[in-house]
């Protein structure tokens, strides 16, 4: 059949995909520092307590990488092969969710950016990919993590293999025993996997002397990781969120959705994304907030956190450690405090006791809100999308999903017609069993109470 033979018909009918082409995956991250209303505050060593400068970052990340987290330029560019490996998913679909508007009877338009199209299944590549770039251009041969559930992890695992780069991943112990898909993607990929805390770090030793059962915490395998790099000369140190550079990347997200939203002839009035450290929500927020702060109409914006680690609304706003072994420096966040460790809820790139430092400084700026949601409530969201949408979120997402749809039934009893953009920031095909708990009904809800010890073991400056 010839090409002439093929008859091409466009019909009218409303749009529910809004696709760019590749050509238009961005070619820059977006830097928020440039806009900021009030300036960061500075990063300080553990123990002196004074500014740290590039100096003391460098035996753990790339210069080019602490260049980033230092930087107040309002572009960065995406360099070339970053942005080639971003052609394998990106840029991500934009999707209006007409039928769970029906099912929810609501006057409100709802996008979501859906970042679940990646390889390892969320947002994380795209800053894993932009890691495992510079170090390998500063001759890094292999980078070290942590991970919780294994999202991090296996984001990390592809982007090294990308880049042919060893990884060493250490996994919570918890979900390394519960959770084994994870870490056998983790393996395919090419990455060493061990269960934190581990017998190979002086950290790991110290922990499993005092409790040889501990399940560990992303504070203790952050701990690990960090010790592994800084003891090794081929190392470097990678992390999946928090860091000003990792915010940066994920900025491909709403610079994009800034573009579909405009196909769509629509404006977000709300914008909405879960938090854990804060990275998916800086990737959708940050460049809607840029204009906002350039003059533009105020969309509202909302972070979603979980009600076991809900550091944004019953956090305090102060100095403090970003791990368990108290080795990373000081930066001013919302946190419940670094010995805090989360009930095991299952939404495990949720469980961090802060909250990166931009996305804590808007909150304390009242420049964006925080809501926090129970698993249960977050579960009966989830279903509800996935029946109505057809993907099935991550346990994480869905946190968005369950503010996304209350906003949603409130522009119904005000008969408003909002629109509302969330951020779908990964899939659940490695949490079914959290849905089938879920659906049993035997899924607990868990309150956050204080720890009180680990509020008052806060660094004093
Ligand atoms: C890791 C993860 C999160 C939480 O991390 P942030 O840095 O807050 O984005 C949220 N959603 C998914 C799917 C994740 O994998």
């Amino acid at each position: 059949m010839s090409q002439s033979d093929v008859q091409v018909e466009r019909d009218d009918a409303p749009r529910t995909k809004f696709v760019l082409d590749e050509g238009r995956i961005p070619k820059s991250w977006y830097n928020i520092i440039a806009d900021l209303p009030v300036p960061p505050e500075p990063v300080l060593h553990p123990g002196t307590g004074q500014p740290i400068g590039p100096g003391d970052l460098a035996p753990l990340f790339p210069m080019a990488l602490i260049r980033q987290e230092v930087s107040g330029e309002r572009e960065i560019e995406i360099p070339e092969p970053v942005r080639e490996a971003y052609r394998l998913y990106r840029p991500t679909p934009l999707i209006r969710a007409r039928r769970l508007e029906k099912v929810l009877d609501t006057p409100a338009h709802i996008y979501f950016k859906y970042e679940g199209v990646s390889p390892a299944g969320s947002h994380k590549p795209n800053t894993a990919i932009a890691q495992a770039f510079f170090n390998k251009e500063e001759g890094t041969k292999r980078i070290a993590t942590e991970t919780g559930a294994g999202q991090w992890g296996s984001a990390l695992a592809f982007a090294a293999s990308l880049f042919d780069l060893e990884s060493k991943v250490y996994m919570v112990r918890a979900s390394y025993d519960q959770k084994p898909y994870r870490r056998i993607l983790m393996e395919t990929y090419g990455a060493e996997v061990v269960p934190s805390p581990s017998p190979t770090t002086n950290y790991g030793r110290k922990v499993l002397e005092e409790s040889p059962d501990n399940p560990g915490s992303l504070g203790i395998a952050i701990s690990e990781a960090v010790e592994d790099a800084a003891t090794r000369d081929d190392t470097k140190y990678s992390l999946g969120s928090v860091l000003n550079h990792v915010l940066l990347h994920q900025t491909v997200i709403g610079q994009e959705a800034i573009e579909q939203m405009a196909m769509a002839g629509d404006d977000p009035d709300i914008v909405i994304a879960c938090a854990g450290g804060g990275s998916n929500f800086a990737g959708i927020a940050f460049p809607f907030l840029g204009l906002n702060f350039r003059g533009g109409r105020k969309r509202r914006v909302i972070a979603v956190e979980p009600k076991a680690a809900p550091s944004m609304t019953q956090g305090v706003y102060a100095y403090d450690f970003g791990d368990t072994g108290k080795l990373t420096p000081l930066v001013k966040m919302y946190t419940l405090g670094s010995d805090f460790i989360p009930a095991p809820i299952h939404a495990g790139g949720l469980r961090y006791h802060g909250m990166a430092p931009l996305v804590s400084l808007l909150k304390n700026h009242g420049d964006i809100e925080a809501a926090a949601v129970n698993q249960g409530e977050a579960f009966a969201a989830a279903v509800a999308f996935a029946r109505a949408e057809g993907i099935l979120p991550a346990p994480e997402s869905a946190h968005a999903i369950r503010v996304a749809i209350d906003e949603a039934a409130k522009a119904k009893a005000s008969g408003e017609s909002k629109v509302i953009l969330f951020n779908l920031s990964g899939h659940g095909h490695f949490d079914l069993s959290a849905y089938e708990k879920f659906l049993q009904g035997s899924l607990p809800d868990y309150e956050y109470t204080p720890n009180e010890a680990a509020l008052a073991a806060l660094p004093k400056v």
